[in-house]
């Protein structure tokens, strides 16, 4: 797999730079762990409005993204969602990549986009918990009908367990919503909802608290059973086929701190007028770009992908004599115009 520029990181400033990219003629590659592009606005407030979008006086964050997206479609980014950028090697020729689902990419140069690292679920310190991720442990419901007929065990006390419970009422044999308080911390409507449907008799939806998940019974590498214990230590078993653990997201910068970058505090240190880092090649914008001043706004990550995508092209192409364009000069380039840069 090939581009010109491989981008780390699909949040907003990620998008923006696969645009910035494509305005200049080059092609992209995103990489991003979630299985969704928008980064933190997606997975933490696509609901919520921001005002500080120049032009927009108020965008809900999902629709920023979209937005985005749609920008920077007709230059047609490769995505490759759902994996880690693993390793990540540069000489003066331009860099490799590897992600954790085994793709190589090569590309001129690579931009860091990685806010403050992959986003992912919060896994609860179970054994064996990771064996079984994807057959019976999940971190959110992509097809429902995956879980008919299936002895569900929910954990978790938020809006995601409330709205998980709900949604596979109707379709699982039986749901525990097993939460270590009392009190939940779902939206009034959604909690009572539940509540109506599990107080009838025989109800298939059950709500267990005060409880955590305490182990996991396996046979066979499949989930037989969830034990779940109190606060006083008594414990029950749970006879349950899938579990879905919702915990919340937390960030790993994880790999990329093997990568040799220069580092301040889990950021990555660049030069701020061209955002390159201290590898060649290898650029850092929005969130996990550090220097002197930085501001952590999405407004900001727009201005250095654009930085940075100017520099990444002049050391691509050293050749080329460059005239700066506005892009109401020159519209959109066709990608297929620029092939031979
Ligand atoms: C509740 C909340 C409200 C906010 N409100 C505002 C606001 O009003 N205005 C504003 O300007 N900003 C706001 N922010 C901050 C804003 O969301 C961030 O500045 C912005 O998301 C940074 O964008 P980014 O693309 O740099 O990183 P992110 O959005 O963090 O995206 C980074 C992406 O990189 C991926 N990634 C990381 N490492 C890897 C890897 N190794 N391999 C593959 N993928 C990787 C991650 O999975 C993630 O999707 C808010 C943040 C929060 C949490």
């Amino acid at each position: 797999m090939s581009a010109d520029i491989a981008i780390i990181g699909g949040g907003p400033v990620g998008l923006f730079c696969a645009f910035q990219a494509g305005m200049l003629g080059m092609r992209s590659i995103i990489i991003d762990a979630m299985p969704n592009i928008g980064g933190q606005c997606s997975a933490l407030y696509p609901e919520k409005p921001i005002y500080d979008i120049p032009a927009y006086p108020k965008i809900l964050a999902g629709q920023l993204i979209e937005n985005l997206r749609a920008q920077c479609e007709p230059f047609n980014p490769q995505y490759l969602l759902n994996q880690q950028v693993k390793e990540l090697q540069s000489n003066r020729d331009g860099v490799i990549l590897h992600t954790s689902t085994g793709a190589i990419i090569r590309a001129g140069c690579a931009i860091i986009a990685a806010g403050g690292g992959a986003i992912r679920p919060k896994r609860p310190p179970l054994d064996g918990i990771e064996e079984l991720e994807g057959n019976d442990v999940f971190y959110a419901i992509h097809k429902a009908e995956q879980f008919k007929k299936r002895k569900v065990v929910i954990a978790g006390g938020g809006d995601s367990a409330i709205d998980w419970a709900l949604l596979l009422a109707d379709i699982a044999d039986h749901v525990y919503i097993v939460h270590r308080r009392d009190k939940f911390r779902a939206m009034d409507a959604s909690l009572a909802k539940l509540r109506a449907i599990a107080n009838v008799t025989n109800a298939r939806v059950q709500i267990i608290t005060p409880y955590q998940l305490s182990s996991l019974s396996v046979a066979n590498s499949r989930l037989t059973g969830v034990e779940i214990v109190d606060l006083d230590g008594n414990s029950r078993m749970l006879d349950a086929d899938a579990l879905i653990p919702c915990f919340g997201l937390e960030n790993d910068l994880g790999p990329i701190e093997n990568w040799g970058l220069e580092l301040d505090d889990g950021k990555i240190i660049v030069a701020a007028s061209s955002l390159e880092t201290n590898k060649e090649r290898i650029y850092a914008i929005g969130d996990t770009a550090s220097y002197p001043g930085k501001l952590k706004l999405i407004l900001t990550g727009f201005a250095e992908a654009a930085l940075a995508c100017h520099h990444a092209r002049q050391q691509m192409y050293p050749n080329q004599v460059w005239h700066f364009e506005y892009s109401t000069t020159k519209g959109l380039p066709r990608m297929e115009e620029t092939e031979n840069l």
